[in-house]
């Protein structure tokens, strides 16, 4: 009898070579699961004809006695930003409804090389910008936890595709903490590899300075197994690193190492930080030091920088980048004659970009405007350069940074986007990583009172993403709640 369970990759590996269990039966299994919930909105494509149709590819080729790939038969959702040869992809904005893509991002193409099944694409917040997926021309996502609370966002369908089990791992973008925070509001693990580690080829732009694709799945050990397909140089995309990174391996990590463990001293006294999400860190971190891991807080004035540093930053970079959605290269053009060409091209993106969107290339186009670049734009610029020099600092004398992900639990529907100040305040954890470029980890690790699930986050130094899995995984098996 072929059934199936998903548990990790590696177990489903094992079933597929043991004939318990067939790619085909995954893939019913997870259309299922989709079709059955389909009040998530999770999911904003289901490619089920070609899922189908690659499995029994994979299928036939084990069968024929070939060799197992390294993502044989791994269903894999896409968010709505990476381009999918002859799929649609929108960004979740009405500015690109109906497009097809006409390549395939890098990141996609080298799952799809290592064996995996994209089985669909997923809600974000438009263009990436959001917090809670409440900002989408497909509407809002819901938590499979609580369905009166938001995924977070942007890549709330993503985290919200593994959470309530409609694939095995989600593909996401991470500008400022979009794969990290809605990983931690929906209790999946989400990396964001270093600046450049996988290639932004294909990837629909937000910041280029600060995105990333990211990686969203029920284990470090599954994140840890994507990410060595994905990772490593691309001519495509100039700004992807040049050098092989070593591959992840798990099974052979040194489990007796002492780890070196920083702190950021104001994070914990971060205004808005849930007691309950301070005392479960500050728990961990002690239990860390009783282990004979070294555990020590450093000063960090730069702190409170760092989220306007981050939002003139990305806001500038977005302004840029959205120009080219004008109704004639790209995107939505009005109906109707426009007076004249000025007209023509507020008509298009006053229709085709949503609030948030718009919100954002004001403030971009505003500091970027002659008269303010340097007291804002320059300005900010020199802070990341701060942050990143305090940054390479403190990893000189320690392996790793430990922070909240998020100083809160995922809010209600509604709750969070009444006030965007407060919104973007809320991304002082995860910002960091984008602005340093440094690689970071979602480890979810507790459960809140109200029932809701949270995490930690790990950072590690630019290059060091084999230690930061390593740490991931330690955490898990330490102290994750079962
Ligand atoms: N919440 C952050 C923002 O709104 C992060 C977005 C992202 O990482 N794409 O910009």
């Amino acid at each position: 009898m072929v059934g199936f369970q998903f548990q990790d990759i590696a177990g489903y590996h094992q079933q597929l070579l043991a004939g318990t269990t067939t790619c085909a039966a995954a893939v019913e299994h997870y259309l299922q699961a989709i079709s059955r919930q389909p009040h998530l909105n999770a999911m904003v494509g289901v490619f089920e004809a070609e899922a189908r149709g690659r499995a029994a590819q994979l299928d036939a080729a084990l069968q024929a006695g070939q060799a197992l790939l390294p993502l044989h038969g791994v269903l894999v959702s896409i968010k709505d930003v990476l381009c999918y040869e002859g799929h649609p992809v929108s960004a979740a904005s009405h500015m690109l409804k109906g497009y097809q893509a006409v390549y395939s991002a890098t990141a996609v193409e080298r799952l799809i090389k290592a064996g995996a099944i994209i089985i669909g694409s997923t809600n974000c917040d438009e263009f990436a910008m959001g917090s809670t997926n409440e900002h989408s021309a497909f509407g809002p996502v819901r938590n499979a936890a609580d369905t009166e609370r938001v995924p977070g966002g942007s890549s709330g369908g993503a985290a919200v595709a593994v959470q309530a089990g409609l694939c095995m791992a989600s593909l996401g973008s991470d500008t400022g903490g979009s794969v990290r925070q809605p990983a931690d509001y929906c209790g999946v693990t989400g990396l964001k590899p270093g600046y450049g580690r996988i290639s932004r080829w294909g990837l629909i732009a937000y910041a280029s300075s600060f995105d990333c694709v990211g990686i969203l799945a029920n284990s470090v050990a599954d994140v840890a197994l994507i990410y060595n397909q994905l990772a490593g140089p691309d001519g495509k995309d100039s700004t992807a690193d040049t050098t092989t990174p070593p591959q992840v391996d798990l099974q052979t990590m040194d489990k007796a190492s002492a780890y070196r463990l920083a702190y950021l001293a104001p994070t914990m006294d971060t205004e808005g930080l849930d007691p309950e999400i301070k005392t479960a860190i500050e728990k961990t971190l002690a239990q860390l030091q009783a282990k004979g891991h070294k555990v020590a807080a450093v000063p960090f004035p730069l702190l409170e920088y760092i989220v306007p540093t981050y939002y003139v930053l990305t806001t500038a970079e977005a302004s840029s980048n959205l120009g080219r959605f004008d109704g004639i290269r790209y995107g939505h053009q009005a109906a109707g004659q426009p007076d004249d060409l000025t007209a023509f091209y507020r008509r298009n993106r006053s229709e085709g970009f949503g609030k948030e969107v718009q919100r954002r290339i004001m403030l971009g186009s505003f500091v970027l405007s002659a008269g303010y670049y340097d007291a804002y734009f320059t300005k900010a610029q020199q802070v990341r350069q701060l942050l990143v020099d305090a940054t390479a600092q403190i990893f000189k004398e320690f392996d790793a940074i430990i922070m909240p992900v998020s100083p809160h639990v995922a809010p209600r529907l509604g709750e969070a986007t009444a006030d965007p100040i407060a919104m973007y305040m809320a991304d002082i954890f995860t910002v960091f990583a984008n602005l340093t470029g440094v690689p970071a980890l979602a480890v979810p690790l507790y459960r809140h009172s109200s029932g809701l699930p949270f995490g930690l986050q790990v950072l590690t130094n630019r290059g060091e993403e084999v230690l930061l899995h390593q740490l991931g995984a330690y955490l898990e098996d330490h102290f994750a709640r079962r």
